[in-house]
């Protein structure tokens, strides 16, 4: 059983639906795959604007985000707490921009005060780049807050919600996020493969101004090709099939139960490792609802564990990233999972731990 924070395991249904033969993707068939699909991604979205469907991993709708709204040596204001923002950060300065990061503590989420004083002790920042849930800690930022902070001062917002889109609620267009960015391969029950990407009127006035070299990730081309339902290159095809299906059954069962399903098994995950004896590792009130960081405490082998859980009990979990690596171990719960598939979490962990020089009482 694979329980990181992406790839999610595929419902049957989704995995049936790749088994298609291709189909011309500059034909009629595949139009209609990409209109039906780009307008539900929209009302998961919550948004009026664009949304482009992009081949590619998260991190190149990441780089798309940058290199579409910014120009080389503009100010940018990298909200950062975890890995995942230290990625953004990076991809910025890579084409570039001028970056100012500004960190919060990992465990933590971003401060919409610190925020505010970051953008008002520098006028000349004109974007700001945050990560609504830092996979690698198990943190969801308050993401409305920060928007109004820099909303208040006219910015423009690019979210990283690779790991919350379609799973914790995220309303673009009513809390003005210009840019957000996500992957199949997270909440959306989807294999890797394909991003997907909002941009807001006022991220197509930046467009115009943008000039960070882009050409495989240009939005203008997506929009230009998209009216004539197509990409402007050649789509993963069968992701697009296996996202197809699985809108469809998101949608049946809809936004808020959807959101609400996290919300229950993020909350057993966390009662049931606590009742452990284990430590999480983010704040409660900013604890993720798709994937649980658990602290090693003293004696606990964390390698040892994954490799138990891998070997004996055919489960993955994940471990810290860079300076976490050792100190915690996450469990991705997104997407296709419900509370039993947690149980079956526990079962193992309960007969790997005390192997791994954790007893349980
Ligand atoms: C997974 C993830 C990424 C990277 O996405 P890839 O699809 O691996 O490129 C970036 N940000 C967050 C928050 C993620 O969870």
């Amino acid at each position: 059983m694979l329980r990181v924070p992406g790839p999610t395991p595929c419902p049957p249904e989704v995995l049936q639906s790749m088994t298609k033969q291709m189909v011309n993707h500059r034909g009629k068939e595949f139009a209609g795959l990409l209109e039906s699909t780009t307008a539900r991604l929209k009302q998961f979205f919550q948004t009026k604007g664009d949304v482009f469907i992009l081949t590619g991993s998260g991190t190149g709708g990441l780089e798309g985000a940058a290199v579409n709204m910014l120009s080389p040596g503009d100010r940018v204001l990298a909200v950062i707490n975890g890995v995942f923002g230290e990625r953004f950060a990076d991809i910025a300065e890579g084409f570039g921009a001028n970056v100012e990061r500004l960190r919060f503590p990992y465990g933590e989420g971003a401060d919409p005060d610190g925020v505010a004083k970051a953008l008002d002790l520098d006028k000349s920042i004109k974007t700001v780049l945050t990560t609504h849930n830092e996979t690698s800690t198990g943190v969801t930022s308050d993401l409305a807050s920060i928007s109004k902070v820099v909303k208040q001062r006219d910015k423009l917002l690019l979210v990283d919600a690779i790991s919350s889109l379609g799973c914790i609620n995220l309303p673009t267009d009513e809390w003005q996020c210009d840019v957000v960015v996500t992957g199949s391969q997270k909440g959306w029950m989807v294999p890797p493969g394909l991003a997907f990407v909002s941009v807001s009127d006022k991220a197509w006035e930046a467009y115009t101004q943008a000039k960070m070299p882009r050409f495989y990730w240009d939005f203008g081309q997506a929009k230009k090709f998209l009216e004539k339902g197509q990409t402007p290159w050649t789509p993963g095809v069968t992701v697009f099939y296996a996202l197809s299906t699985a809108l469809e059954m998101m949608a049946e069962e809809s936004l808020e139960s959807i959101f609400a399903r996290h919300t229950r098994v993020a909350e057993k995950t966390r009662e049931e490792i606590k009742a452990l004896g284990l430590p999480l590792f983010a704040r409660e009130e900013c604890a993720s609802n798709t994937v649980t960081a658990v602290k090693a405490p003293e004696g606990l082998d964390v390698d040892k564990l994954r490799n138990i859980l891998s070997n004996e009990h055919d489960l993955a979990l994940a471990g810290g990233q860079r300076d976490m690596a050792g100190k915690i171990f996450r469990i991705g719960h997104l997407g296709w999972i419900t509370e039993s598939d947690i149980d079956s979490v526990m079962d193992s962990l309960k007969k790997a731990l005390p192997q791994a020089g954790f007893p349980i009482e």
